[in-house]
């Protein structure tokens, strides 16, 4: 069983790693000192870099196959191979990497080939992403968010049946690290009937999982939810930055535009459904009176296990705490659990229409906030619109994102007698409007 607590790496920052020990082994795209971008694999504190390993000659077969179609600098080509060469390259990796390999004396002479994960490397976006879906599937966010503006009636009537998303900006996703240039827009004074133009007010995050779509479809062919699993090739964490004020005038009828559009961020690595087995659950099942899904976003399999158990957590961390060198403040511990429909039911529910998907789509989960306090996944939530300021052990207090904010993103999958995997971070420090 290559997911228990027993199976060891030579690597030893490996073994009992928090985010990257041998039991998770993503894949990224990565650069040291302006080299060409490549493809690696996290393995505690190192990336194994694996052209270094193709040219090494430690790969073979549909091993190989899945390392070649990740050279260039973007891994669509090797998400397209589906889950078989995924799990090949796995299988290799952990043969590669595992306690009592036979190449370990072969790699630690490449010493190209396994590679510090340190401050020289530099990380990139993990795919050229085509298209990038938000969708709106955490519930608890929904009824948050719903109570602010409809207080007796949070959730609209297509919110049990529909998965409800939009269309995000491709364009402006960026990895983890990059910096948040606050955006400029049309906002809405209260009490004013004409809008005025300038810096957002209202600078917000959201906490969401990212989902990266492997092998497509044709357009026109639907992805039974039966199989829209095995056209998932990864997932990571995402922050749907977002100008609450911009998006308070511009919203109606047609949903976020400019408000969501200016960055998203993700975390660089992309967590293979491979790592995740051992956290898979069953979907929660749905509260007394909540209608079944449609047939073609209902199956019996990923009802049993297509949701997911990750925590995932939320921190902020000042300018002025970072000068007294506080530790960053937690805004929020949530879960994936919170999701009102699984991760294939998305993928089915956007392709039941003909609309083609495309190895390297990027989807968001929507706000996965809890039902507590302090599983909130947004300040919109926290602060209940502006309401409730945060206290912060700086002294300062917060109802949205300040310049110089840092956001930080966790995950962490823990389960009793397996090694426990996170995602690596998902950072983003606010600079002020230009
Ligand atoms: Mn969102």
């Amino acid at each position: 069983m290559t997911q228990s607590t027993s199976t060891r790496s030579w690597i030893a920052s490996a073994n009992g790693h928090s985010d990257f020990p041998l039991q998770n082994l993503p894949m990224g795209i990565f650069s040291i000192d302006g080299s060409a971008p490549r493809s690696g694999v996290a393995i505690g504190d190192a990336i194994f870099d694996l052209e270094a390993g193709l040219a090494a000659g430690l790969f073979e077969g549909q091993a190989k196959a899945a390392v070649e179609a990740s050279l260039g600098g973007a891994l669509n080509a090797y998400f397209a191979l589906g889950r078989s060469a995924r799990v090949a390259l796995r299988e290799r990796l952990l043969e590669l990497l595992g306690e009592g390999s036979t190449l370990r004396g072969k790699i630690e002479a490449q010493g190209a080939t396994l590679l510090p994960l340190a401050a020289d490397c530099q990380l990139h976006l993990p795919a050229k992403i085509g298209d990038y879906t938000d969708f709106y599937v955490g519930i608890e966010h929904a009824k948050n968010v719903g109570k602010l503006f409809r207080p007796d009636n949070p959730l609209l009537p297509n919110y049990k049946y529909v998965p409800i998303g939009y269309h995000g900006r491709a364009s402006t996703i960026r990895a983890s690290g990059a910096e948040v240039r606050r955006p400029k827009g049309q906002t809405l004074p209260a009490g004013q009937t004409e809008p005025t133009f300038g810096p957002c007010a209202r600078l917000d995050y959201e906490l969401e999982l990212g989902i990266w779509i492997g092998q497509g479809n044709d357009m026109g062919d639907a992805i039974p939810v039966s199989e829209a699993g095995e056209h998932i090739a990864g997932f990571c964490l995402l922050n749907d930055w977002s100008a609450r004020d911009i998006q308070a005038w511009e919203y109606q009828p047609l949903g976020p535009f400019l408000s969501k559009s200016f960055i998203t961020s993700i975390s660089p690595w992309v967590v293979t459904a491979e790592a995740l087995e051992p956290f898979r659950r069953a979907q929660p099942a749905r509260p007394e009176g909540d209608p079944q899904p449609l047939a073609y976003l209902l199956d019996p399999k990923d009802q049993a296990n297509g949701a997911l158990d990750i925590e995932l957590e939320v921190l902020l961390l000042t300018e002025s705490m970072r000068k007294q060198n506080l530790p960053a403040h937690r805004l929020g511990l949530s879960n994936s659990l919170n999701m009102y429909w699984t991760a294939a039911q998305l993928v089915a529910h956007h392709s039941v229409n003909g609309c083609q998907l495309q190895s390297g789509d990027l989807f968001g989960s929507g706000t996965l906030s809890g039902p507590d306090r302090s599983q909130l996944g947004s300040l919109l939530e926290i602060t209940e619109g502006g309401k409730l300021p945060i206290e912060l052990a700086s002294g300062e207090e917060r109802k949205f994102l300040e310049d110089g904010d840092e956001i930080i993103l966790r995950a962490r999958c823990t389960r009793e007698g397996y090694a426990s995997i996170g995602f690596g971070e998902c950072r983003g420090k606010v600079v002020a409007a230009r």
